[in-house]
């Protein structure tokens, strides 16, 4: 360890809060990466353990509560005790009997389990908080304004085990030949982490980071694992999720426009629309065909959470909704269509329980039917020669190299932070070697 790196680690560690969550880099390991240490600040009654996980194929989190729920009960506790809540619930879906038993008899008084149905996208924050607590979130809110904080079990799990986040949990699954649930260095690649599970089955594959609904098809399996990767789906290159994900928005207008009959099914299946929030995404179809961007038809688009059901699942005609919704929300912000009404009158439709989507008839729409749907645990020693950890992989502004080229690091040593007063988090070594870049990654060589 060189003086400079030493030094630099030091002040860093000066400048930073005594905040231990913070100190760990933890960030939420199930969605956009928000800080966790931030998210703690707030003070509500309930904490909610997002153990959903609702995009199909994925089995991280079920195989986390399996195998770790010790140290996802510490996080929790230690969770509520940052929020002064007096009560967690873990939402958790009824076809996990064997895993409710086993945490149920574990929890403690003031921890609930709740099961959840088997439906997409039963882990959107906005329709859990409302399955647990019964109030819908307004639109443009935070589960904080009704009295809620909604933690993923990765990120409980990591406060549990109190180290610093240098390894990720992800199912590898769809077209190999073993799906599994693995123990990763972030900053491994993906293409790596495949081959070590077993590979793929087909010779032409793409993959899908995140998930088949939420995803982003990668560009090339030299992309890095993060804090936030929860899976990696491998599909065929023929597979027609690889070219919906990779649909251009010249193309999508183009075909929306001309094809889009007006059905409204897309409406009548939108979770955000189903809760009570003000988004009609037929409204928005509509204005590809007048004028792109009219206040009326774009205005709920800001409160779309971008689940994609629409335009994988609801649209008999393949078309793409939801990107619409995504082009129009910029043209709705800098218009200011934020909703104004009255949060209290913001209900649930009378349907929305009985419009939920099963995630079987989700996965046969979407051809996924012929995969093996399991991801058991499997631990393998990863020793991948080189990672390459981004300084970015959380919301908020990349994080500040601590280190420089020929430095030597552990895994676990601090190598970038936040600058001060900067929305971010601090990001560790994932394997003992030699620093070999600090640019806008950290590349280290084994
Ligand atoms: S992606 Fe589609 S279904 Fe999902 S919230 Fe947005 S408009 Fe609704
Ligand atoms: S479901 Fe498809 S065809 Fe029907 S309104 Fe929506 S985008 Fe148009």
């Amino acid at each position: 360890m060189g003086d400079s790196l030493e030094q630099q680690r030091t002040g860093a560690a000066g400048q930073a809060s005594s905040d231990r969550v913070e100190e760990l880099g933890i960030v939420g390991a199930g969605g956009a990466g928000f800080p966790t240490s931030v998210k703690l600040k707030t003070k509500v009654p309930c904490a909610i353990v997002n153990a959903a996980e609702c995009e199909p194929l994925l089995h991280k989190d079920k195989e986390l509560l399996l195998h770790h729920a010790d140290a996802m009960f510490r996080g929790l506790s230690v969770a509520m005790d940052r929020v002064s809540a007096s009560e967690g619930v873990i939402g958790i879906k009824s076809k996990y009997a064997d895993i409710i038993k086993t945490i149920q008899n574990q929890a403690p008084a003031n921890v609930r389990v709740l099961a959840l149905t088997d439906t997409y996208p039963a882990g959107d924050e906005f329709i859990l908080v409302y399955d647990v607590v019964g109030r819908v979130i307004p639109p443009g809110g935070l589960p904080k304004d009704v009295g809620a904080v909604v933690l993923n079990v990765e990120t409980l799990v990591n406060i549990g085990l109190d180290r610093p986040v240098t390894h990720k949990y992800l199912t590898v699954a769809g077209a190999v030949h073993t799906p599994v649930t693995v123990r990763v260095p972030v900053g491994m690649s993906i293409g790596e982490v495949i081959a070590a599970v077993g590979g793929a089955n087909v010779a032409d594959f793409g993959v899908l980071i995140g998930g088949v609904m939420m995803a982003s098809p990668a560009p090339s399996l030299n992309e890095p694992v993060t804090k936030t990767t929860g899976g990696l789906v491998v599909l065929p290159s023929s597979h027609k999720l690889l070219e919906r994900h990779s649909a251009k928005w010249p193309q999508i207008a183009r075909i929306g426009r001309s094809a889009c009959d007006q059905c409204s099914l897309c409406t009548e299946l939108c979770p955000r629309y189903l809760i009570g929030h003000p988004i009609q995404p037929h409204r928005a179809m509509q204005s590809l065909g007048f004028a792109f961007g009219a206040n009326s038809m774009i205005a709920g688009t800001l409160y779309c959470c971008e689940c994609n059901l629409c335009s994988l699942y609801s649209c008999p005609e393949d078309l793409d909704p939801k990107n619409v919704c995504v082009q129009s929300k910029p043209i709705a912000r800098e218009k200011g269509l934020m909703f104004k009404g009255n949060p209290d009158d913001v209900q649930p439709h009378p349907l929305f329980t009985s419009r939920r989507v099963p995630i079987h008839r989700l996965m046969a729409r979407l051809g996924l039917m012929t995969f093996n749907n399991v991801g058991p645990t499997c631990d393998i020693p990863f020793a991948p020669a080189r990672v390459r950890i981004l300084l970015k992989q959380h919301a908020g502004k990349p994080a500040t190299p601590l280190v420089r080229p020929g430095d030597k690091v552990r895994v676990g040593d601090l190598i970038a932070a936040p600058a001060e007063g900067a929305l971010g988090a601090r990001i560790h070594a994932s394997i003992d070697g030699i620093v070999r870049e600090a640019s806008d990654a950290v590349v280290i060589e084994a």
